[in-house]
């Protein structure tokens, strides 16, 4: 018998390794920050011992959902400014406000509210795009949650960030040198979108990319300005001008991609890119529904991301699925399109790989890292339960959310965060809307 400090016992066990098929009255061998192993509790309990048993009765226990597009800090901006066109958006109400507010202070404290949101939602990893990731980097580790931390780049400077176009580079490498180490941060060169960063900008973060082996992050055919934009600049559609500029690699998760045609759809497949597919904010920016039934067909890997909640407005993994599973049969006229095993695929298997995360997280088996999530099943919106997949896309919320584990340690347990005071976090957030809003 071996010693391990968790035994993580549900009624259902969803691996997402496989054949996905469902593992009844599973349990997850935890030691250290990894998992030692999964598999049926009466297997599990011969081979393991533990003073740590959870109860499983009526719960589920799957992989950590992963949120691949967001800019984390945005949470201080939710609500701001709704009901606007993206550009109108952009350059009336964010980045007046960016420009105002955004600075060290501003992000590490809006990080925190950002991870509470994310971690008690049962999001245990996120790929960011924003500014002062040091910062970022910092709260992660205190608040335990996993990150890839994208530095933003824009050809323009940004007061107190960076003082010219050379300064966003700079940064970029100083994140990179600081947290390739750590067990929790991942560093990656994030380019804003087409029209804020020019070629030359994309080549110089493709170059770092490649040479530190670190993802690269950027938005990408998100609204028919910004093909428009592209077609009068470069001549091409977003994703043939990426090619044309040695963009599309496996490194490569691309925000957005609403707007494709059927060749950008085969590119993105044949070169191996990541789509993070962000339907709230799309469908809230009235930027278009983007062809994620096509994509999958095609081979595309696509996973979700909840955009910045300034444009969601939450950072709910588990609302993405719900509408992306229901959206895209509407817009594709097939109910059989984006089913709900393909929903928890791309919120956990799939981000896990866009983001370079494939070996380490996002599905549950001997050697990878405790990211879990367990939720509980004894409610009136979660009974009868006849398919635990589909409760999982079209039932569970958020306060469903149990405990959830980052890196083998408890970060929420009975719903509530085990590393920060929580209502410190909140108290903060209310100080900075009173600023914000004079
Ligand atoms: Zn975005």
């Amino acid at each position: 018998m071996q010693n391990v400090d968790y035994i993580i016992r549900a009624d259902y066990l969803l691996t997402m390794e496989g054949d996905l098929s469902v593992i009844r009255d599973g349990a997850v061998a935890v030691t250290g920050s990894d998992i030692i192993d999964a598999g049926v509790f009466p297997g599990i309990s011969k081979k393991y011992t533990s003073s740590n048993i959870s109860e499983g009765k009526g719960r589920v226990v799957f992989p950590g959902l992963i949120n691949t597009h967001t800019h984390a800090a945005m949470v201080y901006f939710r609500g701001l400014a709704d009901d606007l066109p993206l550009m109108d958006w952009l350059q009336d109400h964010i980045w007046p406000a960016e420009g105002k507010w955004m600075n060290e202070d501003f992000v590490g404290d809006a990080v925190e509210l950002a991870c509470l949101e994310m971690l008690k939602a049962g999001v245990t990893a996120y790929s960011d795009m924003y500014f002062f990731q040091n910062t970022a980097g910092k709260k992660l580790e205190k608040i335990g949650m996993r990150g890839v931390l994208g530095a933003g780049i824009i050809d323009f400077p940004f007061t107190g960030y960076a003082k010219s176009a050379d300064d966003y580079f700079i940064n970029a490498e100083n994140l990179i040198n600081n947290w390739k180490d750590s067990e929790l941060v991942s560093p990656c060169v994030a380019p804003h979108a087409t029209y804020t960063c020019g070629p030359d900008s994309y080549k110089r973060a493709n170059a770092i990319s490649e040479k530190y082996n670190v993802p690269i992050h950027t938005h990408l055919a998100e609204t028919q300005f910004e093909v428009a934009e592209c077609r009068n600049r470069y001549g091409k559609t977003p994703v043939e001008y990426f090619e044309s500029i040695g963009m599309l690699t496996e490194r490569l998760s691309a925000a957005h991609c609403v707007w494709l045609t059927d060749n950008e759809v085969g590119l993105l497949a044949k070169r191996r890119v990541g789509v993070a597919h962000c339907i709230e904010s799309n469908l809230k920016l009235a930027s278009g529904f983007a062809p994620v039934a096509k994509m999958l067909k095609a081979g595309v890997k696509v996973a979700f991301g909840t955009d910045g909640a300034a444009s969601n407005n939450d950072l709910s993994v588990l609302g993405e699925m719900s509408t992306a599973a229901k959206v895209h049969k509407a817009v594709s006229g097939d109910p059989t399109v984006v089913d709900s095993r393909t929903t928890l695929l791309m919120a956990t298997k799939n981000g896990a790989e866009i983001l370079g995360l494939g070996d380490k997280v996002g599905s549950i088996r001997p050697g990878k890292k405790a990211d879990l999530v367990i939720a509980d099943l004894s409610k009136p919106h979660l009974t009868p339960l006849y398919d635990i997949y589909s409760h999982i896309t079209y039932c569970l919320r958020p306060s469903d959310i149990e405990t959830v584990m980052v890196n083998g340690k408890v970060v929420v347990e009975n719903g509530r965060l085990t590393t920060m005071d929580e209502e410190e976090i909140l108290e903060k957030a209310r100080q900075w809307q009173e600023k914000i809003k004079a």
